[in-house]
């Protein structure tokens, strides 16, 4: 039988955390989603308003908050490079004041927190793929740094509380994740690549193409956040959580190109600072600790996305100008 728990999501808003609010709901749980819409607008979760067990909050999580709950899935953050390269002061206030104000949360009530930590925290990793063991190559001066820094301070102030004061925490290295409700102008690589392809414009390839990323679909990292939620209190992570199919950037456009039946051309513009040449996640400890394994194939998942997608472009949400 499930017991219904309250569950506080932070970012909820958000890409990743409008999908945790929906299963969350789905279980029978009680949900407070708290968000101060930076990047995560309130139309993600509109339709889960109606729920008497949603309620929405307004709130910038480097401020405190009090209330009663649970469980706590910190996802507060903006998670695409334009958008936290925008205000990088406010990307690690988030990162630093929010972890902080969520761990005092967590420690008063001793309710379990899960923290969404990043694959950026290995960086331009020289390891290949990234196990939880390897410690990273980060710049932290770099144009990224204000997120990787953060992101790893974050980690390390989660560890802080778990040996000063036994908070149950759950630390998850989240790798690229798409899907429907991704925003279309956050300059994601699938995001972008998707609005290119149906609005039949160039298709931006950053450097050669060859740099590589794993693709995870929403619903399958959504499956893994739950279950990790619910193991025992001391495992912690940090936990590697995406799909280990490797595709270069180039590939990567070609197959949305067939898939959206687009004739974009693909181009190549310069390579950003700092970007990763390879990532791709060892996912032993979540297949062996969650009996988990990403169920959705890169196909099947980018044929889905591009149908949410194709409907933005339907409503007049997606215009070429
Ligand atoms: P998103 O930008 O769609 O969602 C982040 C949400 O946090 C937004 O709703 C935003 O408004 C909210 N937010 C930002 N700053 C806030 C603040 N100070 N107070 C309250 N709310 C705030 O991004 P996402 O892809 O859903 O990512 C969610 C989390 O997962 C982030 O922490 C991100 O770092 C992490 N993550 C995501 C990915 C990915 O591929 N999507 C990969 C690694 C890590
Ligand atoms: N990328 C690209 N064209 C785009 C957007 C991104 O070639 O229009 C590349 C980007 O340089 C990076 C990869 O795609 O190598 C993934 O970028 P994204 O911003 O999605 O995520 P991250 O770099 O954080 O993994």
């Amino acid at each position: 039988m499930h017991l219904r728990k309250r569950v506080l999501v932070t970012g909820g808003s958000g890409f990743l955390g409008s999908h945790l609010c929906a299963r969350l709901l789905d279980a029978g749980d009680e949900v407070v989603c708290a968000d101060n819409f930076f990047t995560g607008p309130r139309a993600n979760v509109e339709p889960l308003l109606d729920n008497r067990r949603f309620e929405l909050l307004r709130h910038d999580i480097t401020f405190p908050l009090y209330l009663e709950t649970d469980r706590i899935f910190n996802l507060a953050c903006p998670a695409s490079p334009v958008h936290y390269r925008r205000d990088p002061v406010q990307t690690i206030k988030t990162c630093v004041h929010g972890a902080i104000n969520m761990l005092g949360l967590a420690k008063r009530l001793g309710a379990r927190i899960f923290q969404s930590s990043t694959s950026e925290v290995y960086g331009d990793p020289e390891e290949h793929p990234q196990t939880e063991s390897y410690v990273g190559h980060v710049n932290p001066i770099g144009e990224r740094s204000c997120y990787d820094e953060g992101k790893r301070c974050a980690e390390a102030i989660f560890f802080a509380y778990r040996r000063m004061h036994g908070t149950a925490i759950k630390v998850g290295r989240i790798f690229n994740t798409y899907g429907p409700r991704m925003h279309p102008n956050d300059g994601r690589v699938v995001s972008n690549f998707m609005v290119q392809a149906l609005l039949g414009r160039d298709i931006t390839i950053y450097g050669d193409g060859s740099q590589t990323r794993s693709f995870c679909y929403v619903d399958d990292l959504v499956e893994c956040m739950l279950r990790f939620m619910e193991t025992p209190d001391d495992f912690t992570g940090p936990m590697n959580m995406g799909n280990p199919e490797e595709y270069a950037v180039l590939d990567l456009a070609r197959l949305i190109t067939d898939i959206t039946g687009s004739s974009s051309r693909i181009v190549m513009r310069p390579l950003p600072g700092d970007d990763p040449v390879r990532r791709r996640p060892d996912i032993s400890l979540a297949e062996r600790r969650l009996d988990w394994k990403p169920r959705i194939a890169l196909k099947e998942g980018l044929s889905r996305t591009a149908t949410y997608f194709e409907g933005l472009l339907r409503s007049g949400e997606l215009r070429a100008d």
